[in-house]
């Protein structure tokens, strides 16, 4: 059986996720979910990317939107805001507030994360083995400018991402507590087991960027001796969804297909797809000695990510050859 391991984010992981499900039926998948946004919000522990897919995965997710219970309702959240108690600009729904009660509970009685998200995933049933990067905490803040004087200030990521819809100038992004957090338990044995590693669409810096920078990953990765593929989630110069771009600039790194698998670089990716509308910078990639193939990457629907997925697996076979 193939052992595919994927680093993922919250709705282009999940997404990618469902199409490499449909492309790979019997394959044994591990995902490593971010937990650099994770935020404690109203006494609860909030995981949003391992939520999404989870949620995702196990059919309970809202389509549309790509976060959050389909279904939902907002109650509590009507309630909350009739005492004054915020914050408002982070939507929790009635079923979602659920899944964060039962996290909670169960930490508050001494299991870690990891233990949680089996749990959780009892009820769910993602078809995947979800495990965080980390038990260990772990915050993405992002270094502002300050907007009451000509200062900079940290800001949680959640603040800066929903609250202030990237909106401000962003100087750097500092994955607190990454350096000394310990890969989760299964995580290191993951990547020692795998056939393929694979990189989805997903954000390249507060996704799959804070995954790397827990202690120990990146090295797991570069040393698992197996190929590592990734597939662009910047298309034609822009983040299909979302504002991937502006935390690309406060990296450094330009917002093109090319500068993100560069900014991977060779050492960690074997080979990277780009979109047919990038197909332009499959030459640039390859100078930097990754693979590099152009098919198409919208995420449409299933289907059309199934064979996104398809050619990743055949971008690994090839890169193993
Ligand atoms: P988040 O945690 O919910 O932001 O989700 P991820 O980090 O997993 O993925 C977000 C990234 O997915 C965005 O930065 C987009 O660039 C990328 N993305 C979303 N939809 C698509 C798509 O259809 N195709 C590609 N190639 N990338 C996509
Ligand atoms: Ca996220």
């Amino acid at each position: 059986m193939q052992r595919i391991v994927v680093l993922a984010g919250g709705i282009g992981g999940a997404r990618f996720l469902r199409g490499l499900q449909q492309a790979a039926p019997d394959a044994d998948i591990t995902v490593i979910g971010n937990t650099g946004d994770d935020i404690h919000l109203f006494g609860l522990k909030v995981c949003p990317d391992l939520d999404t897919v989870m949620y995702t995965l196990g059919g309970g997710i809202h389509e549309e939107q790509g976060w959050g219970r389909a279904d939902e309702t907002f109650t509590v959240k009507e309630e909350l805001k009739a005492y004054g108690v915020g914050p408002e600009w982070f939507g929790l729904g009635d079923r979602d507030f659920a899944t964060h009660i039962v996290r909670t509970q169960m930490m508050a009685a001494g299991y870690p994360l990891s233990a949680v998200t089996e749990a959780l995933c009892q009820r769910w049933q993602p078809g995947v083995r979800l495990l965080p990067m980390t038990d260990d905490r772990v915050e993405t803040h992002v270094l502002i400018k300050d907007p009451e004087g000509d200062g900079q200030k940290a800001v949680h990521f959640q603040e800066y991402w929903v609250r202030l819809r990237a909106a401000v100038e962003a100087h750097a992004v500092v994955p607190v507590g990454a350096d000394q957090a310990k890969p989760a338990p299964g995580v290191l044995d993951a990547f020692a087991h795998a056939d393929v590693i694979v990189f989805p669409p997903s954000n390249p810096v507060v996704s799959i960027g804070t995954i790397l920078a827990v202690s120990g990953i990146r090295e797991a990765i570069a040393d698992a001796g197996v190929p590592v593929v990734g597939l662009s989630p910047i298309v034609g110069g822009t983040p299909v969804r979302g504002m991937a771009d502006k935390l690309l600039s406060a990296i450094g790194v330009e917002t093109s297909a090319s500068a993100v698998a560069r900014h991977y670089g060779s050492g960690l990716l074997d080979g990277w797809l780009v979109d047919t509308a990038d197909a332009g910078a499959v030459p640039e990639v390859e100078a930097a000695g990754i693979r590099c193939r152009a098919v198409p990457l919208m995420m449409t629907d299933t289907d059309a990510t199934a064979r996104m997925a398809a050619e990743a697996l055949t971008l690994a076979r090839e890169v193993r050859a």
